[in-house]
């Protein structure tokens, strides 16, 4: 029989402890499972000649036989997948899975005045949460257990060496005497994917970038402790109005007769339509501030804020009366900047 070096399979050095063997042996299962590796033939025979070393050399008698003699008692590929299950089955899948209690991640899309006013949202999601049938065991209840032929439930067998009896581990059960079924519900990972339905206080005041915390609301984990979820809030923005910490920001267009003379106006806020007064001389893109029409937070609130803008009518909109006087205002204009031949020379290249 040709020897192989298990160690060397392993990866491990010829005094590693049982915990070091398992060790090897649960990441190099990882990468080479079959589940993982579909239709991989190295993988599949890397994963076979693995798993052959660590059931040789998990089994203390096993492994002291192949010290001294260098081999083993042949194992067949069959063995090694009934062999295995027992491992995969409680251990394997749930590692593969991740066992933890995880955080989740929620983002939620809110309206500008659901953020500025506060507002109550159901959210849904799904997570996953410790199988009820099998308390997050991963296998089927220990009276649905198969008891193993092999060892007739004993875990462990006979086997003649020359003139010895040995006793050693039950190769087919793992030296468990029973084969476990997988939990039908979880498929033997100990979680399920639950939809969850949950209604959410969203306080007045937040905006982008805002996180709640709901603690316990994320994953279930397998050692009792519940992940948190973390909502966090996205505001869609607005037609208007812009925000900007507490205070709100949006365009006035002002003609301008009254960024010149001054003159008082109505403009809407979050709060509803508030009176303002534009000064006179009031040049575009100066700031009129609304006190306290911005948002709401700790028992204050913000201003509100218009940048002034000029809006140009038309010469369509305009009557006849209102050309002919801005006419004479810009004969007036001219005059009085003293600059014509600036205005000419702009006329005569637009209209030329
Ligand atoms: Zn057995
Ligand atoms: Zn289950």
């Amino acid at each position: 029989m040709r020897k192989k070096d298990y160690y060397s399979i392993l990866g491990v050095s010829r005094d590693a402890t049982l915990e070091e063997i398992k060790k090897a042996y649960r990441r190099l299962a990882l990468k080479y499972h079959p589940d993982r590796c579909q239709g991989d033939k190295e993988a599949e025979e890397k994963f076979k000649e693995i798993t052959e070393a660590y059931s040789v050399l998990s089994d203390p008698r096993k492994r002291a036989e192949y010290d001294v003699r260098g081999a083993t008692e042949t194992i067949n590929i069959g063995d090694i997948f009934e062999v295995f299950s027992t491992f995969f089955d409680t251990d394997f899948l749930r590692t593969q899975e991740g066992s933890y209690a995880s955080d989740l991640r929620y983002i939620l899309e809110l309206d500008f005045e659901e953020a500025l006013f506060g507002t109550t949202k159901e959210l849904e999601f799904e997570r996953l949460e410790v199988c009820n049938d099998c308390g997050g065991k991963g296998i089927e209840s220990d009276s649905d257990a198969k008891v193993c032929t092999y060892c007739k439930g004993n875990g462990r067998i006979e086997v003649v060496r020359g003139f010895f009896y040995f006793s050693q581990s039950c190769p087919k059960c793992g030296g468990k005497g029973k084969f476990y079924k997988k939990c039908r519900k979880c498929r033997g990972r100990g979680r399920v994917v639950v939809e969850r339905k949950l209604q959410v206080d969203i306080p007045a005041g937040v905006d982008s970038g805002t996180r709640l915390i709901l603690e316990g609301e994320g994953e279930g984990g397998l050692y009792g402790r519940r992940g948190n979820l973390y909502v966090e809030i996205n505001v869609r923005p607005h037609e208007k109005f812009v925000r900007k910490g507490y205070d709100i920001y949006s365009e006035l267009e002002v003609e301008l007769p009254f960024l010149v003379l001054g003159c008082e106006t109505e403009v809407e806020t979050v709060w509803g339509k508030k009176k303002v007064t534009i000064p006179p001389s009031t040049q575009p893109g100066s700031k009129v501030v609304i006190e306290g029409a911005g948002v709401e937070h700790g028992g204050r609130r913000g201003n509100h804020i218009l940048i002034v803008k000029v809006r140009v009518p038309t010469m369509r909109e305009l009557s006849e009366e209102e050309v002919e006087l801005l006419g004479k205002l810009a004969e007036l204009a001219r005059k009085r900047s003293n600059n014509s031949g600036f205005f000419s020379r702009i006329k005569r290249r637009l209209f030329k």
